[in-house]
């Protein structure tokens, strides 16, 4: 850690996003309305210790027995008329995507909101190859036509406020400025509804992959992932190995879970089972349905007795919320696809811990991510797990080593603590806090006397 570029950059956009204090100020905002929602959805349950254990137990279990898991869904899957790709990586992923484009001629494509086409690039990919990528849902909207980042796992537009996004709207389409959310939303939908019919395929991602019906379950809020699966001709899903439920009628903690932790609904308002092509007779719905499975890492923290649990995420974006850390530099400083708590967990093990290793050091270790999470996922344990694993493996940072060492040495030297000039003492921290400590911070002093001789004293 530290030593590498990457942990350059996410220091540095740290302190930017620490310093722009309207940022914060909306994220402040978004929230604090999130808190009251989702103390209304959690007052829902009168058993919610129960609901989280079992959907704990169900990701686990198929986590645990993800191969055959794999093979059964694969089986009902194909047998319901769909077609799977595997994809050891992102860019397996990317290169069946672009055979797939061409073989069909496709040039528009609609998407709705999916993190495992930002995890794998696919926007950047596919706009490079000429193709039309229009996103759907509307947080989505509004960042890809600001040119942005996804800044939230569930509410991608959480930095922007009412007025940025008519702003938006006027500067890059031409809508009438001042314009009211309800205005937004109408805009937008007549925006996106010509936009359906004229792409030849539709990519969505997959909340839940059902391994006993073969079925992959989405849900959303605006309708608009419903018409990108059933219009255009083709419906690409793509998954994550991770995706994985045993069964059916599981859905029936998950999605109230799901909902409750990620808006505080008590059922998100569009829940769709695909289970296959549009077949003989019937009226919607698209001409073929493909899947591709991605890897891309998952494997890697599969293997991992320890962190393995990580992987029964259901990207509610609980844990983003509750995180002092992510409250304070919010989604785009990560510089990943997946923020707070469980980006912190997942990123080094998908992406290296060469370059990421740092994210699981970016926490206080306070532990509320545990308490919110809906499948009870240890997290900040497992933070510790990743730091073991970082300076077991080589992956630490020099600097901190030291300073590690000096402190230890410090700490352990009665003499040294217990040296008569304080500002000898407050001179030498400074010097040596300098650059984590940060300019905009005014660092505490040292007491006059330590503990020690205060306490002698008294007594
Ligand atoms: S780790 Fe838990 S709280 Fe965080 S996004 Fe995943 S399911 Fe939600």
């Amino acid at each position: 850690m530290g030593s590498n570029q990457k942990f350059k950059e996410f220091v540095m956009r740290t302190a930017e996003s620490v310093a722009d204090l309207s940022q914060r100020e909306k994220v402040a905002y978004a929230i604090d309305k999130y808190e009251e929602s989702f103390a209304t959805g959690l007052s829902r349950y009168s058993k919610l210790t129960v609901a989280r254990q079992r959907a704990g137990y169900l990701k686990n279990k198929a986590l645990n027995e993800l191969d055959r898991y794999l093979i059964e869904f694969e089986d009902n899957f194909t047998s319901n008329g769909g077609k799977i790709i595997w994809a050891r990586d992102a860019e397996e992923a990317r290169d069946e995507i672009a055979k797939m484009i061409k073989k069909r001629g496709v040039s528009k494509v609609v998407k709705s909101k999916s993190m495992i086409t930002e995890e794998i690039h696919l926007n950047e990919f596919l706009i490079n190859k000429g193709i039309d990528v229009c996103e759907t849902d509307l947080g989505e909207f509004i960042v890809q036509l600001a040119g942005d980042k996804t800044f939230h796992i569930v509410t991608p537009a959480m930095h922007f406020s009412k007025k940025d996004v008519s702003t938006l709207y006027a500067e890059k389409l031409s809508a009438p400025e001042n314009f009211t959310p309800e205005e937004i939303t109408q805009f937008t939908r007549n925006h996106l509804r010509p936009k359906f019919a004229e792409a030849q395929m539709g990519i969505t991602g997959a909340n839940f992959l059902i391994s006993d019906m073969g079925g992959v379950a989405i849900t959303e809020n605006e309708g608009n992932g419903l018409l990108t699966m059933s219009v255009p001709k083709t419906h690409l899903v793509i998954a994550g190995i991770d995706k994985l439920i045993p069964s059916l009628e599981n859905l029936d903690v998950f999605w109230p879970l799901l909902a409750s932790h990620g808006t505080g609904q008590s059922v998100t308002a569009y829940n769709s089972i695909i289970t296959g092509p549009r077949k003989e007779g019937e009226f919607g719905g698209p001409e073929e349905v493909i899947l591709i499975l991605i890897d891309n890492g998952r494997t890697n923290i599969l293997a991992q007795e320890k962190q393995r649990q990580a992987l029964s995420c259901i990207k509610c974006g609980a844990c983003l919320n509750a995180c002092p850390v992510y409250k304070l530099i919010g989604g785009k400083a990560y510089g990943t696809t997946y923020q707070g708590p469980i980006g912190a967990v997942l990123t080094p093990f998908l992406l290296g811990f060469d370059e990421y290793s740092h994210l699981s050091f970016a926490s206080s270790l306070c532990g509320k991510c545990d308490t919110v999470c809906p499948v009870i996922i240890p997290l900040h344990n497992m933070l510790i797990y990743n730091r073991n694993y970082a300076i077991k493996n080589g992956f630490k940072a020099i600097s901190n080593t030291r300073r590690v060492k000096w402190f230890t040495k410090v700490s352990s030297s009665r003499k040294l603590l217990d040296l008569p000039s304080s500002s000898l003492k407050n001179m030498i921290v400074g010097q040596i806090m300098k650059k984590s400590w940060g300019k905009e911070r005014e660092m505490p002093k040292l007491a006059e006397k330590s503990f020690n001789q205060q306490y002698k004293e008294r007594n």
